[in-house]
């Protein structure tokens, strides 16, 4: 049958002794992760959750993580994987937007998870932590609340997973957050399905081509051939939260294709570097923020990862500066970048960064198989752009997900005839090429001009004193808006707000000219790996008051 859970059972019947994850401490085959799947779903029903409820889980990345989530699949009941740092108040909203009946918590979260108010929340479950082997000591619960442990749940034996259809619901899925209130996404099983298989298709097949108007399939050998690393299989390094679209996603589809997966709780460049040589790792992932502080750490200086074949960035845009210096650490890698939203499953489109490919410059990619995009008029969204023109991305396919949980006018504001209209800006070329220039909520008004802060940012992460840099509006009283750059200095480099200014108007026409320039630690950026530009917005104004 066409469910998620199903894709468990698959991988433990093909690779039934092949290491599915390893956390250094911890390690499961994919028939025993099947296993303790198959019981943790046993005593999640035992327990009374029943098929199409919503089991919350809320965990860092580690052994637990996939159990949790595969248990709670093959239970037949629905997950909402929120993230394991979130505060009682916003995580209340969660539980009330999902209409959890049981959390799945790991130590660290339960804090929160007590402190939040949850009427309809009947159990906790409380999982061990990264390292904390099976055992893991709860804290202690308030009075009237039921706390289980982990442990205990796997005693009830094991039963056949419940059966779900395409239609029903696999995941409540959180967005991030980055331009307002987080919303739960109705994800069903055939989205999840899709996205895998339409994932998985290009992957696996190495790259697309393009070849006037044609789209179709290169093998790449260095991509196609399984690298066989320590654990006798393709090896990947989980680093990006397995909460957010793109590490659950991302895990499934690994799943899907029997690789073992690392798992790291929390990005750290020192074991990074270490572990993708101890486990020849073959493929990673994640967010421009991450490869950004990795090649910002002196332990990256020199090194050479040549077992990486695959290095895939997502969730966010990737400079070119960057993309260029990661080329000298992976050396042998195929670069490829994922461009989606949790509304969209995960991916929308997908491409190899590879200039080499003749893939024009500054691309996010194709659309996936199956998917279309299409360009809208930004004040007449019924009309249809031209190649060319820039506009609002909407998109249809097999991944588009059913809409917001609890919230129809939310949903009919984003899901339109069957189209999602994604709040991203952006154009497409005669070959289909998707360029983005960032998010609706950031462009701004200068004068009358549209600005993209996209464009500014990519222009000053390109100067050598620059770490890390985000572009917001500000209002100002003669043009509308201006654009203000917070610029995060690379260790030991010194560079002056009037210098970094006239960068960047050596390189645009003079309504798009950075108007001020300040210099932070560091910027604020959400798990996902995404720079939080209200939050800047919030400081500017703070400032201006
Ligand atoms: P919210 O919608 O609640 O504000 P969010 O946008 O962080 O939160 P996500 O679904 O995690 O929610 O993020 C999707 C957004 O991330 C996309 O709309 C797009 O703006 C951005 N994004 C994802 N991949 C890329 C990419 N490869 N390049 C540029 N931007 C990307």
């Amino acid at each position: 049958s066409l469910s998620a859970g199903a894709v468990l059972a698959g991988a433990a019947r093909r690779y039934p002794d092949r290491l599915a994850l390893t956390d250094g401490r911890e390690s499961l085959t994919y028939a025993e992760l099947y296993d303790r799947a198959l019981r943790f779903a046993c005593g999640l029903r035992e327990h009374g959750v029943a098929p199409g409820e919503t089991v919350l889980l809320m965990a860092p990345n580690c052994p637990w993580f996939p159990v949790a989530y595969w248990g709670t699949l093959l239970a037949g009941a629905v997950v909402s994987p929120a993230n394991p740092a979130q505060p009682a108040v916003p995580l209340a909203v969660q539980l009330a937007d999902s209409g959890a009946r049981a959390v799945i918590a790991y130590p660290g979260a339960l804090p929160s998870v007590y402190a939040a108010d949850a009427p309809g929340v009947r159990f906790t479950v409380v999982v061990p932590g990264p390292g904390q082997g099976s055992g893991g000591a709860a804290p202690e619960a308030p009075a009237g609340r039921t706390v289980l442990a982990a442990g205990d749940l796997l005693a009830y034996g094991t039963a056949d997973p419940v059966r779900r259809g395409p239609e029903d619901l696999a995941h409540l899925a959180f967005t991030g957050g980055t331009t307002g209130r987080s919303k739960a996404v109705r994800v069903l099983h055939r989205n999840v399905i899709a996205n895998v298989a339409q994932t998985v298709w290009v992957r696996a097949a190495g790259r697309l081509y393009d070849d006037g108007g044609a789209v179709g399939v290169v093998r790449d050998e260095a991509a196609a051939t399984p690298h066989h690393s320590a654990h006798g299989a393709e090896t990947t390094l989980a680093v990006a939260p397995l909460f957010h679209a793109m590490g659950l996603i991302g895990m499934v589809a690994h799943t899907a294709i029997g690789t073992t997966a690392v798992l790291h709780d929390r990005f750290d460049p020192v074991r990074y570097l270490d572990d993708i040589d101890a486990h020849q790792v073959g493929s990673v992932g994640g967010s421009p923020t991450m490869y950004r502080a990795l090649l910002a750490s002196p332990a990256s200086a020199g090194r050479r990862l040549e077992s990486v074949r695959h290095l895939n960035s997502g969730a966010a845009p990737m400079d070119p500066a960057t993309r260029r210096r990661l080329a000298g650490l992976f050396p042998e890698a195929l670069f490829t970048e994922g461009y989606g939203l949790t509304e969209a499953t995960m991916a929308l489109a997908m491409w190899p960064l590879d200039a080499a490919a003749g893939t024009p410059h500054g691309t996010v990619g194709v659309a996936l198989p199956d998917t279309r995009l299409s360009i809208r008029d930004l004040l007449d969204p019924a009309r249809e752009l031209p190649v060319g023109e820039t506009g609002e991305l909407w998109a249809r396919g097999p991944q588009i997900t059913d809409g917001y949980e609890g919230h129809p006018e939310l949903t009919a504001e984003q899901y339109t005839d069957g189209w999602l209209r994604t709040g991203d800006i952006g154009r497409l070329d005669e070959r289909g090429h998707l360029f983005l220039s960032g998010r609706a909520k950031d462009m701004l008004l200068y004068k009358g001009y549209n600005v993209y802060p996209l464009h500014l940012e990519d222009i000053l992460a390109g100067h050598p004193a620059v770490a890390a840099v985000a572009v917001i509006g500000a209002p100002a009283a003669e043009a509308g808006e201006i654009p203000v750059a917070y610029v995060v200095l690379r260790d030991g480099a010194v560079a002056t707000a009037e210098e970094l200014m006239a960068y960047v108007a050596d390189r645009v026409a003079p309504y798009q000219r950075v108007r001020e320039v300040h210099f932070t630690d560091a910027l604020p950026v959400s798990a996902a790996g995404k720079v939080l530009k209200t939050a800047l917005r919030e400081r500017r104004a703070a400032r201006s008051a």
